[in-house]
C-alpha cells in the first residue's frame, strides 16, 4: 500500500467512526456539494447533493475524499451540472481569514522560496527571486501557534468591530470555523445578507478591509493653515480611527515610536516621529473636544503625513480578509468535521465564545481538537524526508524538526499524518 493509499484509507475509517458526529449544515439539502479525490488527474468532483447526512456520510466512508466541501449558496437544483440550471436562491456571506495572504514574522521562520529558474533560495516570502528577478517559485509553506494566532485575532476584530457595530449581525447568526490548515472561515446565516449581489459584497468586503476609506469624505481638510479631522459622533470608520489614535496617544512615547516606526503601515520618517510624540498631549486634548474638530499643530504635519499617519491607523483596524473568497457566491467552502486533505487535520467549528481560548495546535477540549489522529496508545511511525528542508512543526507542545532530505525520523501517529499530508515524507 502507498502512502496516498494508506492516507485515504485513515480517513475513511475517520469517517466511519464519526459518520453520526459530522455537523449538519443549516438548508443542507439545498447546497452543491464538491470533493477533491486522492487521484491527482481528478480536479474535483462537484455538482453533488445529498438528501439526508446519512447519504453524505456513506459518500465519505466509501470515498474517504482528500477534501470536502459545500456551497455558501443555496440552490432549487444543487446537483444540476450547469450553473444557470441550478435556480440560485441565495448565498451566506462567506468571509475567509488565512495567514497565507498576509505578512506574519514567523514566515521568515517557517517558509521557503526555491527559484525554479535559477536555483536560489531562501526564508520567507518573495515577490522576485533576488538573483535573476524571475518569478517562478516552489515554495514550501507552513502553519505555527503565532500565525494562526494572528489570524485568530483578525476573526476576532472582524465579529467586534465591525459585524457586530456595523452591521448589527447577531452572534447567533456567525458561525466560525478553523479551516484544518492556516486560517478560519466565518459564516453569516441572515436572511437579508443572503440576497446580497456579488457587487454589494464587495463594497461589503472593502468596507471591512478599509481599502477605499476616503479621509476626505470623512472630514479630513485644511483651511487657512488649520487641519480638521472627523468628528467622533460618525459611527464607522470615522469612529473607529479617532478611538485607535486615542489608543495609540495614551501610549508611552518609546512604545508610540516603536509602532509608528512600523514602516509597512505609517511609512513616516524619524524626524516626523519625533515632532509627532512632542505634540501628543496636545493631540489628546483635541481628540477630546467634541465642539471643534482641529488636528494639532505639529512640525512637518501637512496633508501628506496626515494622511500617511490615518492609512497607518486604517491598516491596523482593517481587517485581512480574502475579498475574492467573500464577493464570488458560487464558492464552495470546507464543511465543517471535514478533514483537511494538506495536514490531516479536521475543519473544527467554534462557537464566538470559544475562540478566545481556542488553539488548533494544541487544543485542551477535546471536543474543540481539530487534531484527530493522536494516537492514545502513543505508536509511532517511521518516515523518510523527501524534501530539502522541513522546518519545524509544534504540535501538542512538542516540537519536531527541522528536517532535511534523506533524514530517517520516528514520530508521533498524528505528526507523521501531517507529515504525509504536506507530501514532505514518506513512509519507509
Ligand atoms: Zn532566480
Ligand atoms: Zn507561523
Amino acid at each position: 500500500m502507498n502512502d496516498i493509499q494508506y492516507l485515504n484509507r485513515l480517513f475513511k475509517e475517520y469517517y466511519r467512526e464519526n459518520r453520526k458526529n459530522l455537523p449538519l449544515i443549516n438548508s443542507f439539502n439545498e447546497r452543491e456539494f464538491g470533493f477533491i479525490p486522492w487521484d491527482k488527474q481528478i480536479r474535483m468532483i462537484r455538482h453533488m447533493n445529498f438528501s439526508s447526512r446519512e447519504n453524505l456520510m456513506k459518500n465519505l466512508f466509501s470515498n474517504g475524499p482528500r477534501h470536502v466541501y459545500s456551497s455558501g449558496a443555496l440552490y432549487f437544483q444543487p446537483e444540476n451540472q450547469d450553473m444557470s440550471g441550478k435556480g440560485f436562491k441565495g448565498c451566506d456571506l462567506i468571509i475567509d481569514i488565512d495567514a497565507d495572504h498576509f505578512y506574519t514574522p514567523c514566515k521568515e521562520d517557517h517558509d521557503f522560496w526555491y527559484c525554479k529558474e535559477c536555483g536560489e533560495s531562501g526564508n520567507g516570502i518573495v515577490d522576485r527571486c533576488p538573483s535573476c528577478h524571475k518569478s517562478k517559485f516552489k515554495t514550501l509553506t507552513w502553519i505555527c501557534e503565532k500565525c494562526l494566532d494572528i489570524a485568530k485575532y483578525e476573526i476576532i476584530k472582524l465579529i467586534y468591530d465591525f459585524l457586530i457595530p456595523d452591521f448589527a449581525i447577531e452572534l447567533n447568526q456567525i458561525r466560525i470555523a478553523f479551516s484544518g490548515h492556516r486560517g478560519y472561515h466565518l459564516k453569516i446565516e441572515n436572511d437579508k445578507i443572503r440576497t446580497l449581489s456579488s457587487d454589494e459584497r464587495r463594497e461589503l468586503a472593502d468596507y471591512i478591509t478599509g481599502e477605499n476609506v476616503s479621509f476626505e469624505i470623512l472630514g479630513l481638510q485644511t483651511r487657512s493653515g488649520t487641519f480638521y479631522r472627523f468628528s467622533q459622533d460618525t459611527i464607522g470608520w470615522a469612529q473607529k480611527i479617532l478611538r485607535k489614535t486615542e489608543e495609540i496617544l495614551n501610549k508611552p512615547d518609546a512604545d508610540i515610536k516603536n509602532y509608528l516606526s512600523n514602516n509597512e503601515k505609517f511609512n513616516l520618517n524619524n524626524s516626523y516621529i519625533k515632532s509627532f510624540i512632542n505634540s501628543k498631549q496636545d493631540f489628546l486634548t483635541k481628540i477630546k473636544e467634541t465642539n471643534r474638530f482641529i488636528l494639532p499643530s505639529i512640525e512637518g504635519f501637512g496633508m501628506t503625513n496626515w494622511k500617511k499617519f490615518f492609512t497607518g491607523v486604517v491598516h491596523e483596524l482593517g481587517v485581512e480578509i480574502d475579498i475574492p473568497v467573500t464577493v464570488d457566491i458560487h464558492r464552495l467552502i470546507r464543511y465543517p468535521g471535514s478533514l483537511h486533505g494538506k495536514t490531516g487535520f479536521k475543519v473544527q467549528e467554534i462557537l464566538p465564545d470559544e475562540i478566545d481560548d481556542f488553539n488548533p495546535l494544541d487544543e485542551r477540549k477535546e471536543s474543540l481538537d481539530p487534531i484527530v489522529f493522536e494516537s492514545k496508545v502513543h505508536t509511532t511511525q517511521k518516515l523518510e524526508i523527501l524534501e530539502e528542508k522541513v522546518p519545524v512543526t509544534k504540535i501538542k507542545g512538542e516540537k519536531h524538526g527541522p528536517y532535511s532530505k534523506g533524514d530517517i525520523i520516528e514520530v508521533p501517529h498524528h505528526v507523521a499524518i501531517f507529515l504525509l499530508c504536506k507530501e514532505v515524507a514518506k513512509t519507509i
